[in-house]
Parts: C-alpha cells; structure tokens; sequence
C-alpha cells in the first residue's frame, strides 16, 4: 500500500476537467498537497494507505472556486455604501478609511476575507491591495494567506496621479517607489509556492503617462503579469478620450499593455471593437456581477465574451461593493444577469459559469497548471459539498444546484494544497466568534 497524506472517498466527484468527467462513487489520493489519483472507489480501493481520510459519502466534491478580483480591507466598510455610484462611494466611504488603516488592521481583515473564502469553496484569492498609504500593508494581507494556508496573488494596487481631493492625493506615490516595493514583494516571497505577485496599476484615470508607459515595461521586463480595473463605468473612456484621444481599450492595446498577462477587471462598458481587442490579445476578464450591480455600473457583455472565446473567471470586489465576499452568490448572480440582458435563458449554462468560477479562473490568474480542475498532478484544491441543506435539497443536477441553489451553509469542508483548512464547516487553527468579534470592533472604531 502506498503511503498518502490525504485520502477523500465515496464522493461525487465533478471534476471539471476538458471531458466534463464525473465519478458517483469516488476518491482523490493526495500526497505533498498534489492530486496523485483520482478515479471510482473500486478502483482505488485498498491502494493507498492515508494519514488522514475524508468519507464523503452522500457529498459532492469540487475544485476549489477561483475569486479572481477582491480588495479584502474593503470589509471595514461593508454596508456603508449608501446607494453610491463608484466614485461617490470611493469618494466619500473607500479613500477617507484608507489613511487609518495600518499593518494589524489590514492583517485582520486579510484574515476574515480568507475565512469567509473558505465558507464560500474558494482555495485562491487574487487580492487587489491599493490602499498602500503606510508600508507593510501587501505584507500583512500576505501574513494572513500564510497563516491560513491559502493559495494567494497579491496583486499591488497604485496609483501616480494626483487630480483629486486631499483624501485622492494621499493615495499617490512615485512610480519608482512603487515598483521597487514590487520588486521587493516579489523577491521576499520568491520561496513561496502558493504565492505570487502582480501588478495592479487601479485604473487609468489613477494613472499617469509615465506611470502607465514603466508599468508596461516593468511587466515586460519581470514577466509579471498586470491587472487593473477597466471599463467599469464609462470613465475610463471619457478619460483617455480627453488625455489621449482614444478610447480606453484600444489606447491600452496601442501601449502595448494588453496579452495574455493581463487580467482586465469589470469590463462592463466595451464596444465590439473592445471585444475583438480583448479576444485578439487573449486578455483575462475578471467578472464582478454583485459589485457592479450594487454600484449600478451596469451589465457586463460576459455571454458575448464567452461566445467570442475571451477567457472569464469570477470573484466577488471587494467586500464594501458587494457587500460580501460570496462566490457562490457570485455564479447565481452571473448566470441571471446575462439571461435577463440577453432576454434569453439559453444564454449562459450553469456548467459555463462553474467554469468560469474554477478552471476558466485559474487560467485568468495563470496558474491553469497548478490548480482549477481535479485531475493527476494538479493541487489538491477543492471543495466537499453537503447537499442536505433546505436551500439545495433535493440535488438533482449538482452543478446546477451549486451555480443556482446553494449558499455558503453547503461548504462542508475546504483544502488547500491538501491541507485541511475547514472542516465540518469549521475553520481549523482559527477561533472564529474571536476573529468577527475582533473585526467588528476595529469597524466599529474606524468608522466612527
Ligand atoms: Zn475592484
């Protein structure tokens, strides 16, 4: 019998590997967090000999969901959005907290962000840190991945143009400044294997000429993948209309920022042309259904990217715009709103959004490889999914049951890399009713 370090039996497995396959009675064998078999029980049976085993039995099984775009400090003023469209909201709730936020702070709320992914099936964040008024705050969200084994991006957000209100101009810093503590962050955490590091320049209306032009090279330069919010509102286009003379896609297409590296965020007001430029470079789009309703940004033409063969994976913004960090709410509301644009039900299945929400995700984020289907070889990132639940029972159909008829009280159990980090809806190591109550009072405090 071969030794492994986790056994899941008896489950039902969706794997969402290329052929869609599904196995009714099955088992994953995990050793140093990578998926080494995976196939129907009678197969596996008896082959291995585990340190720790799951029964599954009358559960579904996962892989883990992929939040591809969330700002995790954004919890601190969670509910506090007032009916705002996006700048009134960054204006008067986003940038006047940011100042007061330190190391700790960022740290707590990285911690609640990760727990509340755990609940929800995720096993990857891509946290967009912009807030970077005192140093050390992409430090602490990355402590927190750390600390509760996730698999993270730590996508450092800038910006390098002062146009604004005091509270805007706080937020600034010098490109060169901001690309040293890239470098920094990059080279700090080079030994991590479930950490990257990204660019994440926030919008081009944040962005100066310069800024925008050693951004791209310094991308090029370091083969460090960018992501930046785009087309969320049509300000982008305003913007670059008036600075540049171009619309913002193409502007961005002509500087040379847009490839495969590049993770566009919202994409909610493109032209056909935009869709063509996306599609020829094979940009990344980040889908933000609950964000960009709360907000009214609009509807993002996601069917007709997908249609069109752009690559989409989901998340969930950051906690102040959704106002949660839900995944599973994050599929529903992605699936309904394009069937209600598109006047047409057809539009958009389930198992498209569960791609986008896995395997499609994990490709925006370029670690395709590593994680984002259950197969040999990949890590053992998933999910274990309780179906007895008033909400989803009965399963019939259980990918569309998890897009369209779960909530969080069906994540039974989350690992990452292998490890167990929630089990029985428990999260391990970590005392939860301490860290919310913890959390709310360092709300409470900072936006009194
Ligand atoms: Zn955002």
């Amino acid at each position: 019998m071969e030794e492994v370090d986790l056994l899941i039996e008896h489950g039902y497995i969706i794997t969402m590997d290329d052929l869609g396959t599904q196995i009714r009675s099955g088992s994953i064998a995990v050793r140093r967090g990578i998926i080494l078999a995976i196939g129907p029980d009678d197969r596996l049976h008896g082959r291995y000999n585990p340190s720790r085993r799951i029964d599954a039995s009358g559960k579904y099984v996962f892989p883990g969901l992929i939040n591809t775009h969330a700002h995790m400090f954004q919890v601190y003023v969670k509910g506090l959005g007032k009916d705002k469209s996006l700048v009134g909201w960054l204006e008067e709730h986003v940038r006047p907290l940011v100042p007061r936020l330190n190391e700790e702070l960022c740290y707590l709320a990285a911690m609640a962000g990760c727990v509340e992914a755990m609940h929800s099936g995720v096993t990857t964040v891509l946290d967009y840190m912009y807030a970077q008024t005192s140093p050390g705050l992409s430090d602490a969200v990355i402590r927190a991945f750390s600390d509760t084994g996730f698999r993270g991006i730590l996508a450092r957000g800038f910006s390098d143009r002062a146009y604004g209100d005091e509270a805007q101009r706080r937020l600034v810093e010098p490109i060169d400044k901001v690309l040293l503590d890239v470098e920094r962050l990059a080279r700090d955490h080079a030994g991590n294997p479930l950490l990257r590091v990204w660019l994440a320049p926030t919008a081009i209306w944040n962005l100066t000429d310069e800024g925008l032009r050693l951004t791209a090279e310094f991308a090029r330069s370091h083969g460090m993948p960018v992501t930046m919010h785009l087309c969320e509102t049509p300000r982008d286009d305003e913007t670059t209309l008036a600075r540049f003379g171009r619309r913002a896609v193409p502007f961005l297409a002509d500087l040379g920022f847009l490839d495969a590296h590049f993770l566009a965020v919202h994409a909610v007001h493109l032209r056909d042309e935009d869709v063509d430029l996306l599609r020829r470079f094979d940009v990344g789009v980040s889908h933000n259904p609950a964000s960009n309703m709360l907000l009214g940004s609009g509807i993002a033409p996601i069917a007709k990217l997908w249609r069109h063969g752009v690559r989409v994976g989901l998340a969930t913004d950051g906690a102040g715009s959704n106002d949660g960090q839900d995944m599973i709410e994050a599929m529903k509301l992605t699936a309904l709103l394009q069937k209600v644009a598109a006047e047409d039900p057809s539009v958009l299945a389930s198992v498209d959004v569960l791609r986008m929400a896995t395997k499609c995700g994990a490709d925006v984020l370029g670690i395709g490889d590593v994680t984002g289907s259950l197969e040999v070889g990949k890590a053992a990132d998933l999910f274990v999914y309780d179906p007895l639940k008033p909400k989803s029972a009965p399963v019939l159909d259980p990918v569309s049951s998890l897009v369209l008829s779960s909530t969080e009280g069906n994540i039974d159990t989350t690992v990452i890399a292998g490890r167990v980090v929630m089990e029985g809806g428990v999260v391990n190591g970590i005392d939860e009713e301490t860290l919310l109550r913890e959390l709310t009072s360092a709300a409470e405090t900072l936006t009194r």
